[in-house]
């Protein structure tokens, strides 16, 4: 870790601290939606349905935030091929990474002197750097900022949660088998412990669509998402299926939304962000 992140992350005095807290939330209200992603355990595609939804939403003409708060595994550099690149400051805030026009991207992995370094940090210094990058970040105006939570429904996600400020919903990925569908009851009632809108449930690697003959596999057992959404009463937001280009373009830092337009997948991105701007419009 550098020395730069070491001193972002130390405690501050007491009127530092709500000088900082009115910062955050004052930047926070500059942005029209927050989005978190959620699920209930690891290696489900949150940061790939993180990351190809800030795109898409950019795609379409939004002005998108995608802040990865991934402390101990921060994957979103990886992904949007961004592994180079480095946070600079502005005096005031330090500034977000550009994708494009109107993408901005922030992540712990841009902080870390080398990728392959675990972060070794307790509560309070996850605390503080999810504040900081809420609050110290130069956002500016957005649409959405779309933010890519640890798995599970600890510390992290209920920082977030409780940060972010209104108005803000859950996107909650899945996969189809029922131990992952039983991870995500809890994710659902974590949602509604902090009063955080479930905007709907995603079910992602469900079924194989063959891309020589186009047959529909399903590989797993499939639709437990929708039935957990009808079950639990929160909006069901479609079905990602397993797609070998979105494992090839996550490791080759090429975003699957941008590279794939007309697979399966890609179309399944799509409609998916149709259903969130409908819920915010
Ligand atoms: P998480 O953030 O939940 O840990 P990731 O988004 O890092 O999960 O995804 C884990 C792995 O699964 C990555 O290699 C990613 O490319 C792959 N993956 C995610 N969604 C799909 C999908 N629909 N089809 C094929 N591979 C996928």
């Amino acid at each position: 870790m550098t020395e730069k992140t070491r001193q972002q992350t130390r405690p501050r005095d007491d009127s530092e601290r709500q000088m900082q807290e009115s910062q955050r939330e004052k930047r926070m209200q500059e942005i029209g939606f927050k989005l978190l992603v959620l699920s209930g355990k690891g290696g489900v595609g949150k940061s790939t349905v993180a990351a190809n939804m800030a795109l898409s939403l950019a795609l379409q003409g939004k002005t998108v935030g995608l802040l990865d708060v991934d402390v101990h595994g921060p994957s979103i550099p990886q992904m949007l091929g961004l592994e180079d690149r480095e946070v600079r400051s502005d005096g005031h805030a330090m500034v977000p990474v550009n994708v494009g026009d109107n993408l901005k991207v922030m992540s712990m992995g841009f902080m870390l002197a080398s990728k392959d370094e675990p972060v070794v940090w307790r509560g309070p210094m996850k605390y503080n750097a999810i504040r900081q990058f809420l609050g110290e970040v130069a956002w500016g105006r957005l649409d959405y900022l779309v933010v890519d939570s640890p798995p599970g429904t600890g510390d992290e996600p209920l920082t977030v949660a409780q940060l972010v400020g209104s108005p803000a919903g859950a996107v909650i990925v899945t996969t189809p088998q029922d131990l992952a569908i039983s991870d995500v009851r809890r994710c659902v009632s974590f949602c509604r412990a902090v009063s955080l809108p479930v905007v709907g449930i995603v079910e992602n690697m469900s079924g194989y669509v063959c891309p020589k003959c186009g047959e529909k596999v399903d590989l797993f057992k499939t639709g437990g998402g929708r039935t957990l959404a009808s079950e639990m009463g929160v909006p069901f937001l479609g079905r990602i299926p397993i797609d070998p280009e979105i494992v090839s373009s996550g490791d080759a830092g090429a975003p699957f939304v941008c590279a794939s337009a007309e697979t399966p997948g890609a179309k399944a991105f799509d409609s998916m962000v149709r259903a969130v701007v409908a819920y915010r419009a």
